[in-house]
């Protein structure tokens, strides 16, 4: 068909499908709604990559992270970061990876944004508490009021095993429960602990409500685990996921998917618009799935760090694709979940 080059951006052309181009350029659709161009609002969340390594390596992974890759973000960036945290009075920064909490400077990082009073969230995939030096890790977070934003793909542990591999369901819950010893996830004691679903397959999420209320009855009945938020966040076709699409000859029909579902509604909520990310090499990024696709910011914005300009960075255009119609389907999706309440 040819409508796609390998890292999913939109080529422009039609496919020869009957009444309609098969696959729509994104900046189309916003023109059609009248949102193009897609523009930052502001930088609300300063996002932090800390590389690829992880001690997992999921089959829907967008970043394609696992323990043989060695990208990681060093200390200099890490404190240019927390100069620009400082100077550009972000409020909030969203620490991920990979597994961040592998990388040596990770504690230095968390301890100096909690120093300048910012809002520290992690995105932690349970597991890695069992990884050593890690033993205090849920202590380390409650100690510093650290948000944890936890994989749990789904309740039932063949399908957390077959997303993410075995054994992972059951050493995740030892994990949730761990980390509900220490605070974690009770309405009352303050500590956030949110959960995180993907889709197993090509599907999109089922409504976050309903999936959260499932969720917590599920977890509380069979394992006594309490969480607060469950963020129900549609598979990018980016990284591994793209892989298996591809694989498994489903990449066609999962993007007519997320095109046919495109809802306009869901596009002032996506992430671009108040996050900035910088990658583990330091260049800048409108979202974490720009960065897994090497598209760093453009359009007259500094593409890296050592470049930082607030002025231009927090009103610049979006650099956008095909793979945004993952986050505008539906209900849409971001890094806090659903973007319309369902
Ligand atoms: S999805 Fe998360 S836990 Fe799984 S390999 Fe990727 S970064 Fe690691
Ligand atoms: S992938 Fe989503 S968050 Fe990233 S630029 Fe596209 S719409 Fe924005």
């Amino acid at each position: 068909m040819g409508t796609t080059d390998t890292s999913g951006r939109a080529t422009g052309q039609a496919t020869g499908c009957e009444d309609r181009p098969r696959f729509r350029d994104f900046d189309t659709a916003l023109q059609d709604s009248r949102l193009f161009p897609l523009t930052a609002t502001g930088i609300e969340t300063l996002q932090v990559n800390f590389g690829t390594l992880c001690n997992q390596s999921c089959g829907h992974c967008h970043v394609s992270a696992g323990p043989s890759r060695s990208e990681r973000i060093g200390k200099g960036t890490l404190k240019k970061c927390l100069e620009i945290l400082r100077d550009a009075n972000i409020a909030t920064v969203d620490i991920t990876g990979g597994a961040p909490e592998l990388n040596p400077h990770f504690r230095f990082f968390v301890d100096a944004c909690r120093a300048l009073d910012k809002h520290v969230m992690s995105r932690c995939n349970l597991t890695v508490l069992f990884e050593p030096g890690n033993e205090d890790l849920a202590e380390f977070y409650a100690d510093r009021d650290v948000e944890v934003i936890a994989s749990m793909p789904c309740y039932l542990e063949k399908n957390v095993d077959a997303q993410r591999g075995p054994g992972v369901h059951e050493k995740s819950l030892t994990a949730l429960k761990r980390l509900n010893d220490v605070g974690y996830g009770r309405e009352d004691d303050g500590l956030v602990l949110n959960l995180v679903y993907n889709p197993g397959d090509d599907a999109l999420p089922p409504p976050q409500c309903e999936l959260e209320a499932d969720y917590k009855r599920a977890l509380w009945d069979a394992h006594g685990v309490t969480f607060n938020n469950l963020f129900t966040i549609a598979n990018m076709p980016i990284g591994r996921f793209h892989e298996y699409l591809r694989r498994e000859k489903l990449y066609q029909s999962y993007m007519e998917r997320l095109i046919d579902a495109y809802n306009p509604d869901a596009v002032p909520g996506v992430m671009c618009h108040y996050t900035l990310s910088v990658g583990w090499d330091g260049s800048l990024y409108d979202c974490d799935f720009n960065q897994m696709l090497g598209m760093r910011c453009d359009h007259g914005a500094p593409e890296h760090i050592s470049r930082f300009d607030l002025e231009k960075l927090r009103s610049r255009r979006v650099v956008t694709g095909l793979h945004c119609f993952g986050c505008t389907a539906g209900a849409g999706s971001s890094c806090g979940g659903a973007v319309l309440e369902q």
